[in-house]
């Protein structure tokens, strides 16, 4: 196959975006025919319609601008999710939003997201939301470093962001039961309050992480609590990325290029997918591949082994 061919667009690529805007659009309709809502009809149909342009756009533009489509998709629904829905509708996107709505029973905007994007979503196409809607990685994703040329710390980083959720959860819970905190339906200012806060910690965190430890995903590797739930259900993603052994020919631009630092050549080498909850489908691993020899696929597997570029040590 041909460069020109690989980068010409034909209706089977644009496939897979015409069913995700689809798939957004029935969720939409049935969430306004069921509550009689049409705020879902808005906030569903928007968000796939903006995820399908930017998927759209991606499957059209040449390999070495489709990061473009994803950036546009990110953009698009971050700043929707984050100054239309957070900062003008007062609903608090946050983690701690969602659990201050879990609490008082509200199914709204955050439950809903949180539900869909971070829990069931995961299970069909990974930590795609990592990559193509998060608010904080639409800003990180333009800092000064892509790639992550050291490797990651040590594993016991990844920690944090587990004592992260625990912080947070046990923050509302003490909010709520100790001092009898209590949300509105429809928003507050105390939830723009609480939204404005927490953004500003998380972007100011995010930002220095990025420069010190010259990873712009470093917050996502480390400290971001929403990955305690996106690791679970992404282990079992339908959509992973695929080797193919025989085309491969060793050349490391994939590990090169992966913002994740996975080792992809030994998932392919050990003739398994992409099996590590740190991918957060991207792409740009099959955009520097050889045709044919890394490609996004559907089926089941899971596992268990996280196979990832570690920063080496120092010689003695
Ligand atoms: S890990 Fe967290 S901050 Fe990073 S992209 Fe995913 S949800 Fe956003
Ligand atoms: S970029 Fe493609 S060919 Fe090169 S090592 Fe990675 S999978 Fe193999
Ligand atoms: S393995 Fe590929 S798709 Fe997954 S994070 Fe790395 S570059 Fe992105």
């Amino acid at each position: 196959m041909t460069k020109l061919s690989e980068d010409k667009l034909t209706f089977s690529k644009l496939r897979m975006p015409l069913i995700i805007m689809g798939i957004f659009w029935v969720v939409a309709i049935v969430l306004w025919q069921t509550t009689g809502k049409i705020f879902f009809i808005f906030n569903f149909g928007y968000i796939g319609t903006a995820i399908g342009v930017g998927t759209g756009l991606y499957a059209a533009l040449p390999r070495k601008k489709k990061y473009q489509g994803r950036r546009l998709s990110q953009l698009l629904v971050g700043v929707y999710m984050l100054v239309f829905l957070g900062f003008i509708e007062f609903e608090n996107m946050q983690i701690e939003g969602f659990f201050f709505y879990l609490l008082a029973g509200f199914f709204g905007g955050a439950t809903i997201h949180y539900l869909v994007a971070k829990v069931a979503g995961p299970l069909f196409f990974g930590r795609g939301w990592c990559s193509w809607s998060c608010w904080t990685a639409m800003i990180l994703d333009y800092l000064p470093f892509p790639r992550n040329k050291q490797g990651r710390l040590p594993t016991r980083w990844g920690n944090l962001r587990y004592i992260h959720f625990a912080l947070s959860l046990g923050l509302i819970l003490v909010l709520w039961f100790g001092f009898g905190h209590r949300v509105q339906p429809g928003g507050s200012t105390t939830e723009l309050y609480w939204l404005i806060a927490g953004n500003a910690l998380y972007y100011a965190v995010a930002i220095i992480l990025a420069f010190t430890l010259k990873d712009n995903r470093a917050f996502c590797k480390y400290v971001c609590p929403i990955t305690a739930f996106l690791k679970v259900t992404s282990r079992f993603s339908l959509l992973k990325i695929a080797g193919d052994a025989k085309k491969c020919n060793d050349c490391g631009a994939c590990e090169k290029i992966c913002p994740m630092d996975i080792r992809i050549i030994d998932y392919i080498k050990s003739g398994q997918r992409v099996l590590s909850t740190e991918c957060i489908l991207c792409f740009e691993c099959e955009n520097v591949c050889v045709p044919g020899a890394l490609k996004s696929t559907w089926g089941f597997d899971c596992g268990t082994n996280e196979l990832l570029n570690m920063k080496k040590k120092p010689a003695k």
